[in-house]
């Protein structure tokens, strides 16, 4: 009797535990959270919170007009008392913040704190180079560093969670956000997402970390025809093998929030997705953190056709959004859809918990205004040491594309002429992204001139063509208060302006290309050229017989073959943010020497996208020189690109000799090392990255010709030689196979050395299970 009594009671102990614990031990959809203490507390919480109160949590809306002193008029503070709104985003200053948390823990009948977003995506007021343009330093501390100052300047304003690290890979330049990710390739993409996840949290204690948000989740950058939110339809080993890398790296690296993109997958927008967001993020990865949508994206599934807004609202819940930013969808259906069974009580408080954990992990139930520290911002906010950072960071990523008989670097003497739209143009240097950014701080390319040869040169400057010829373009192309300062004048009264300067000139730096918002969001253009306008500029300005020096911003790769052709001097300088004149001068005057590296493939034409290197191998490849019949290749092009992916020049020049393997034949777990001699083998010191790649020879499906496994950034003096080694393993060689499962093959594996993805030493190896 006694013994039943006490299994009895044990009995009701285990499922009372397990009710307790529920969900947030964990269920189906996720592993336990990490910390009992936050569980219990949110536990508590939970229980004294009314439905409503719960949907309230799931509400990301726009901060909308609020300013300083009157958050509690705004149309948004009702909403706030009554527990409608779990967070804010895109509102800035420590003080406003501060009014409108005040609002939440003073105000709403459970005094739950607000959590506060933006998108501070490559710096904050201190504005560093667009995110591809980054990747192309290739220098992972650096990039964690860049991720590790915005965190802190957007902290001291108030600011706990960004949007950021996009991470989506995209072989695709037509598509203008192109410009936001690392480009092509998930090796290098995963690199950087663990580094930028790093850099903005990784001590979520004090108040200078701030909360990542991945995104997009998944394969936005995948659009067809690279035409902005477009349909994505890909096979499931291609998505892991090749797309859903980058994300994961960032969720391993500890992500606090993920953001589902607005595209479909496969039929299904990734928003109600449940394959991705739960049997992959959740139950595969592991993801415990916060899952919010895109902005509008539960809406915008009603023109994707799943249906009206109470439909796709219960949809994308059931599919594993916790929080809905901007559309409102869930504050204003979930309550009706649980009363019609659509959704149950458990989605709810699931969603709900994880936008409580966030706020948890973040400190901010133990103190609501832990970032709402007013001081801060003075101290923390554009300083001198952030700036210079951010110069150093900038000349690093800048890639020279060509560079004929050493016309750079240039001289600080004589006289340089500086034409072209760009040249003059503070507001367009921080490039696409840049919302916290004061544009009259940032330098522009005459100022960094100027300011680099002091009295020792002479710098003069004309416009010389408009960004675009037709002004409607422009405006298109000009947004966000980045102006172009349009010249009314007919183009070649323009270029006679430039030409005349021209003509007093050493030596000419054109600075042609894209305004910054001619790529990032809804800014996809179906040709990728320099702009007609500007290419006749160019024309004049190389028939003057002068040295030209093209300096090209842009955010994503263009087709410059005629330039590459035409022009003896190309530095490719994205939008280098904030110090991207200074910096653009550094690299001029040679007081830097360049060593950014392409993240993408560079093709000749439109018609060749996508043109990635990392592609597989056809059944009738293209094998010796162009034309074949009956092989994969174009009639009227080449297959060949511009310029290869990991494809970059230097004032100096390294030479790759005696690639060599610890082994030719390997078992097992055993560790192969792959060592290349690099010399720097020109008159200046310089940094080189030193790039790995791998090939399978043979697998149970088809493989890349080459795929990048490691890479190493070093620096030589002139003369200088060092062996630089990789250390190879079987998790090196894994891959998902046609069952997903991520594995290796026994086979043959060719090993490739190079400063670039075309031209490698390379090695072959046998390694047997
Ligand atoms: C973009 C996101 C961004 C969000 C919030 C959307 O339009 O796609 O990248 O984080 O707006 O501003």
């Amino acid at each position: 009797m006694e013994k039943t009594k006490t299994l009895a009671l044990l009995l009701l102990l285990f499922i009372s535990a397990a009710k307790a614990q529920s969900p947030a031990a964990g269920n189906a959809r996720n592993p336990p959270a990490a910390d009992p203490k936050m569980n219990s507390f949110i536990t508590r919480l939970m229980s004294k919170m009314t439905l409503d109160e719960k949907i309230g949590q799931l509400n990301l809306p726009g901060a909308g007009d609020i300013t300083t002193g009157q958050a509690g008029n705004s149309g948004i503070a009702k909403k706030i008392e009554q527990g409608e709104v779990g967070g804010l985003f895109n509102i800035k200053s420590a003080a406003k913040i501060r009014d409108v948390q005040r609002l939440a823990v003073e105000k709403s009948r459970l005094k739950i704190p607000l959590i506060f977003g933006m998108d501070v995506i490559h710096g904050y007021e201190t504005v560093f180079p667009i995110p591809l343009g980054l990747s192309c330093t290739w220098d992972t501390s650096a990039i964690e560093e860049s991720a590790r100052i915005a965190a802190k300047e957007a902290s001291a304003d108030g600011i706990c969670w960004t949007f950021s690290p996009m991470v989506d890979i995209s072989r695709d330049p037509r598509w203008g956000r192109i410009a936001e990710g690392s480009g092509e390739d998930p090796y290098l993409g995963s690199r950087i997402a663990r580094a930028m996840v790093k850099g903005y949290q990784q001590d979520l204690s004090g108040n200078s970390d701030i909360m990542a948000c991945v995104k997009h989740y998944a394969l936005y950058g995948a659009a067809e025809a690279g035409r902005d939110y477009n349909t994505t339809d890909m096979s499931e080993m291609r998505m892991f093998n090749e797309y859903l890398p980058p994300y994961k790296a960032a969720v391993d690296a500890g992500a606090g929030s993920i953001m589902s993109s607005f595209n479909d997958v496969n039929g299904i927008p990734a928003t109600a997705n449940k394959f991705l967001l739960t049997d992959v993020l959740r139950r595969r990865w592991g993801f415990n953190g916060l899952v919010v949508t895109d902005y509008t994206g539960i809406n915008e599934m009603t023109a994707h056709g799943l249906g009206d807004l109470q439909t796709v609202s219960a949809l994308a819940l059931r599919a594993g959004v916790d929080m809905d930013m901007v559309g409102e969808g869930f504050l204003t259906t979930l309550k009706k859809s649980l009363g019609q069974g659509k959704i149950t009580a458990a989605e709810i408080d699931f969603a709900c918990r994880k936008v409580l954990e966030a706020k948890y992990k973040l400190g901010l139930f133990a103190n609501p205004y832990k970032y709402c520290d007013e001081k801060r911002a003075a101290t923390d906010i554009f300083t001198l040491a952030n700036r210079v950072a951010a110069r150093r960071i900038a000349a690093d990523c800048f890639v020279l594309l060509k560079n004929n008989d050493n016309v750079l670097p240039l001289r600080k003497g004589g006289t340089i002429a500086l034409v072209g739209p760009l040249a003059d143009n503070k507001e367009n240097m921080p490039g696409t992204w840049s919302v916290a950014a004061n544009f009259e701080r940032s330098v522009s390319l005459l100022q960094g001139l100027q300011d680099a040869a002091g009295q020792q040169a002479k710098i003069i400057y004309s416009m010389g063509s408009n960004l675009d010829a037709d002004s409607l373009f422009e405006e298109r192309a000009g947004m966000f208060g980045k102006n172009l300062h349009r010249d009314s004048r007919p183009a070649a009264a323009i270029i006679r302006d430039a030409l005349d300067v021209a003509a007093q000139a050493d030596v000419i730096v054109a600075a042609l290309g894209e305004s910054a918002e001619m790529s990032g969001e809804s800014s996809s253009r179906s040709e990728i050229g320099i702009p007609a306008v500007q290419e006749d500029l160019l024309k004049a300005l190389l028939a003057t017989g002068k040295p030209v020096v093209l300096v090209l911003f842009t955010g994503r790769p263009l087709t410059i073959k005629w330039e590459n052709e035409a022009v003896p001097a190309i530095l490719n300088v994205w939008f280098g943010g904030t110090e991207a004149g200074h910096a653009i001068a550094d690299v001029l005057f040679g007081d830097v020497n360049p060593s950014g590296k392409l993240t993408t493939t560079w093709p000749q034409n439109v018609g060749q996208v996508p043109l990635y290197y990392n592609h597989m191998s056809t059944g009738r490849p293209l094998e010796g020189p162009w034309f074949q019949k009956f092989r994969s290749n174009y009639l009227d092009v080449s297959n060949d690109p511009v310029y290869p992916f990991g494809y970059g020049l230097s004032y100096s020049h390294f030479a790759y000799s005696g690639l060599t393997l610890s082994k030719t034949s390997l078992k097992g777990a055993q560790r192969l090392t792959a060592t290349v001699t690099v010399t720097n083998d020109g008159n200046r010191m310089g940094k080189e990255v030193v790039q790995l790649y791998i090939r399978q020879m043979v697998g149970s499906i088809t493989r890349p010709v080459k795929e990048l496994k490691g890479f190493q950034k070093i620096e030589l003096k002139t003369g200088e030689s060092r062996q630089v080694s990789f250390t190879i393993t079987p998790e090196d060689l894994k891959f998902y196979n046609r069952d997903l499962k991520y594995d290796w093959e026994a086979g043959d594996f060719v090993i490739m050395t190079g400063g670039n993805s075309r031209d490698v030493l390379s090695a072959q190896v046998h390694w047997t299970k």
